[in-house]
């Protein structure tokens, strides 16, 4: 098919073409004297992007899910009580990890389509007195029903309950598109993937973990090996790894660090904030319905839109993708064919946002959905006209600090 394939799942998402061309390298020597140029600053470039400033970063040859074992095998012991929130399939997913490697948990399902319940987790913690939990796990953007929790609000219940639980977040499809703060939020241990606000192939698993998570993994009993921060930590802070890294995604990691400094983190979650709003105008002009429940847990990186009951949103995502090139994301588990999701993350700009939203309108006419051709597209280039993009600011990368921490005018 001639044109490009439009990648709208909400990961793997577009890998620029810069990040592509640099890692085509030659391999190397990952033992030479020069290797730790690359990943020490590999590391404190990470740090910046997680906002943290005392933590510290571990780069598995992995994916996401390798590292919420990371997080999880290093710092718990089996038989630990943990307490989750279940709102999706990536909150399911983890649980079910948690429960494989022996931990205790205490599942708190909420309706899919709502957030972290900061209210009822502050209740459980507050009548924990014993203090047995030993950690609250918040999945902070759930990618199956576009719903972002409040982690800063997860943080105030726990305070306010006086629990000294360790805070776990997964930010897998979040990092890099949306504002984490992990020392402001007191994180303790916070985990990515490479293939979503990244930019890159999948193949990284991404750990920060706080200076109290480094000590909980002194007596943590899990069982881990590939994963041990033990040896990660022999050798990381030289610049070595204790096995082959996956060189060509190392560097293309630091063309991705570089194009997010660049535009400037906090550019970036601006950027994505405005792109998300006009996604959100198109499925209101469509006369659908999002999956998530309430505004305040609006995501930004991914819509996902309710089909008709009459619809199958599989039909909509398979004549997406036949007829018009197009990859759209699939509902998954209880979801599955209730939905259809609209990644909006990573290396996107308004134009190809408008070509997906086009050709969603026709895959959802042409499986009988009634909508009125254009009427998406034109909210969103009507929202995308009447607000003021964000500025393109090229800065130096030396210059670049953490992101503001104002939220009002962050793109003026
Ligand atoms: C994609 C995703 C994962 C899984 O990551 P993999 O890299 O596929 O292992 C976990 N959590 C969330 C929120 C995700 O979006």
């Amino acid at each position: 098919m001639a044109g490009r394939n439009f990648l709208f799942v909400p990961g793997p998402t577009n890998v620029p073409d810069r990040v592509l061309r640099s890692m085509v390298v030659a391999m190397e020597d990952h033992r030479s004297s020069k290797f730790p140029e690359l990943t020490r600053a590999l590391f404190a470039d990470l740090k910046r992007v997680f906002q943290s400033q005392d933590g510290e970063v571990f780069i598995f040859p992995s994916t996401g899910t390798g590292a919420w074992e990371a997080a999880l095998a290093n710092t718990l012991s089996p038989g630990d009580h943990v307490l989750a929130a279940r709102y999706g399939q990536f909150s399911h997913l983890w649980i079910d990890m948690m429960q494989r490697l022996g931990l205790e948990v205490q599942v708190i399902d909420v309706e899919w389509g709502e957030g972290a319940p900061e209210a009822r987790i502050g209740e459980i913690l507050g009548a924990d007195r014993a203090q047995r939990i030993k950690g609250v796990m918040i999945v902070h953007n759930e990618t199956a029903t576009g719903v972002t929790s409040d982690i800063a609000a997860v943080r105030r219940a726990m305070d306010a309950a006086q629990h000294p639980a360790l805070l776990y977040v997964d930010a897998v499809s979040s990092l890099g598109s949306l504002d984490f703060r992990m020392s402001e939020w007191q994180v303790d241990l916070a985990v990515t993937g490479s293939q979503k606000g990244l930019m890159l192939p999948a193949g990284l698993g991404i750990v920060c973990a706080s200076p109290r998570a480094l000590d909980a993994a002194k007596s943590a009993k899990c069982k881990r090996v590939f994963f041990d921060f033990a040896d990660m930590r022999r050798t990381n802070p030289d610049g070595y790894f204790p096995y082959t890294p996956p060189l060509p995604l190392l560097y293309g990691l630091r063309t991705s660090l570089d194009i997010l400094f660049e535009e400037g983190l906090e550019h970036v979650f601006a950027r994505h904030r405005r792109l998300a709003a006009g996604v959100r105008e198109a499925v209101a002009a469509w006369g659908l319905a999002t999956c998530c429940r309430h505004p305040r847990w609006y995501s930004d990186t991914v819509t996902a839109v309710m089909v008709p009951p009459d619809v199958n949103g599989a039909h909509v995502i398979d004549v997406a993708f036949r007829r018009y090139n197009l990859a759209l994301g699939a509902g998954l588990s209880k979801l599955a064919g209730k939905l259809f999701r609209i990644g909006h993350l990573g290396d996107l700009n308004e134009l190809m946002l408008l070509g997906a939203l086009g050709g969603t309108e026709m895959a959802m006419a042409d499986v009988g959905i009634r909508i009125e051709l254009g009427s998406g597209v034109a909210a969103a280039q009507d929202y995308w006209r009447r607000t003021d993009p964000v500025p393109k600011r090229r800065v130096a990368r030396s210059e670049v600090v953490y992101a503001s921490h104002s939220t009002g005018s962050i793109n003026t």
